[in-house]
């Protein structure tokens, strides 16, 4: 029987959205991604997604309480209730606590390991179409025509201020801060499974199936 309760650990960029979904597909439970989430509310114009876009748009990390909130509400819904697999939380030791409180104990907290000069290598090559959005990568996927947007055809590709090299090694020190703590965490509790996140796609996810038997 297949583990259920499941976590994503990891830097920025380490894929984990991408292995959360195929996990998600594969055992049939939903993928709770924080991230999703606020970006949905904040959609919608819910009051959680007002008060968190709030804090997005000033540049701070939406406050743990606010999250807490939200990841409580999602897991109390039906589907949920044979598993999940959490992606972007907790982020800090005192999201994990407030996970312990709820009484939810997870079996496996995949650590998906990548090195910072990976993940700058990763995110540092993004390339987003400023007209509408879509998200490129100079070396992994990029445009058809040089410059130019495959989807809407907008002539000046751009790298957002966040996907520079400085950006990302400033996020990458909040990581190591606040998440990376979090592998000690839950290793004492007996959960923490690495997985090597720098091979090939296919590698890291066998790696992640195995992990959840
Ligand atoms: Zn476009």
């Amino acid at each position: 029987m297949a583990k259920r309760k499941l976590m994503m650990l990891g830097p920025p960029g380490a894929g984990k959205g991408t292995q959360a979904k195929l996990l998600s597909e594969r055992l049939s439970i939903p993928h709770v991604s924080t991230g999703d989430m606020l970006r949905e509310a904040r959609r919608k114009g819910t009051p959680m997604g007002q008060e968190a876009a709030r804090y997005m748009d000033g540049g701070q990390l939406v406050p743990d309480e606010v999250v807490i909130g939200i990841v409580r509400e999602r897991l109390a819904e039906e589907d949920a209730q044979a598993g999940f697999i959490l992606d972007g939380f907790p982020r800090t030791r005192p999201q994990a606590e407030s996970l312990d409180a709820m009484g939810i104990v997870l079996e496996a907290v995949l650590n998906v390991r990548v090195s910072d000069d990976e993940v700058v290598r990763r995110l540092g090559g993004r390339l987003s179409c400023p007209a509408c959005g879509r998200v490129y990568h100079e070396a992994f996927s990029p445009p058809t025509v040089s410059d130019t947007c495959d989807t809407c055809g907008h002539l000046g590709l751009i790298k957002r201020e966040d996907d520079r090299p400085e950006a990302i090694r400033e996020r990458l020190k909040g990581y190591w801060a606040q998440t990376n703590p979090l592998v000690e965490y839950y290793e004492s509790k007996g959960v923490l499974v690495d997985v090597d996140g720098e091979r090939e796609p296919v590698d890291v996810e066998r790696q992640v199936v195995d992990a959840v038997q």
